[in-house]
């Protein structure tokens, strides 16, 4: 499957994205992973990011374009992809509709996840994330902790708060989503890709999903 995942931050479109996988081998693009990888490693492009990252402010629509029309052309994107947390700007969106002719990539659906905002604060203050960049699984400390607390159960490195999971910042993320990514919504409605879907639980987004694909 070919789908952008939308939603603010904390709506789950990361857990949604990484059990989807296990279903037909599409992969995850997630841009906030990739980023927060090049900041580990230290590349120009994790030096141009970081500062932007931690404020909760976007990095610049030519640098994320640069990432993702490498790594849509990357074989393993031939199965299907999953696109979280991109686009997050009407640029971008319209750079990527450019770009998909360009490759020849018809998408499925922009799937809009809906959450309250008391949720969405609720986990964002909550949520924990393994510091391997490889790895990056998503823990909440209330309702999915590891089972070694600050440990990651699937490669064993501690387990942290991001940096942009400050109180501050996080409200900061919002204000940035309400104001940049929230208008996708409409794109992709006048594109006839969007569904939204109100639910709070992974199952229940990936039930109407599916449903949606014909499956
Ligand atoms: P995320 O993990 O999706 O919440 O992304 C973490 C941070 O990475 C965001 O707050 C932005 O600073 C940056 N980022 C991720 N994806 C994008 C994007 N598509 N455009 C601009 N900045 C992004």
């Amino acid at each position: 499957m070919k789908l952008i995942l939308l939603g603010a931050p904390g709506a789950g479109k990361g857990t949604v994205a990484k059990q989807l996988t296990q279903l037909d081998g599409s992969v995850q693009i997630s841009t906030g992973d990739i980023l927060r990888g090049a900041v580990q490693a230290g590349t120009d492009l994790g030096k141009e990011a970081e500062g932007y990252m931690k404020r909760g402010d976007l990095v610049p629509d030519s640098l994320i374009m640069g990432i993702m029309e490498n790594r849509l052309q990357e074989p393993d994107c031939q199965k299907g992809f999953l696109l979280d947390g991109f686009p997050r700007t009407i640029p971008q969106a319209e750079e990527l509709k450019k770009l998909l002719v360009k490759l020849g990539i018809e998408l499925d659906m922009a799937v809009n996840i809906d959450v309250p905002r008391e949720v969405i604060l609720d986990r964002l203050t909550t949520r924990r994330t393994c510091s391997n960049s490889e790895c990056q699984a998503i823990y909440n400390v209330k309702s999915h902790p590891p089972k070694k607390e600050g440990v990651c159960d699937k490669c064993g490195s501690p387990v942290i708060q991001r940096e942009d999971e400050t109180e501050e910042a996080i409200s900061h993320r919002l204000e940035t989503y309400n104001e940049k990514t929230a208008p996708l919504i409409g794109f992709y409605e006048k594109e006839g890709l969007l569904i939204t879907v109100n639910a709070t639980s992974s199952e229940a987004v990936i039930d109407a999903i599916q449903k949606k694909l014909g499956k």
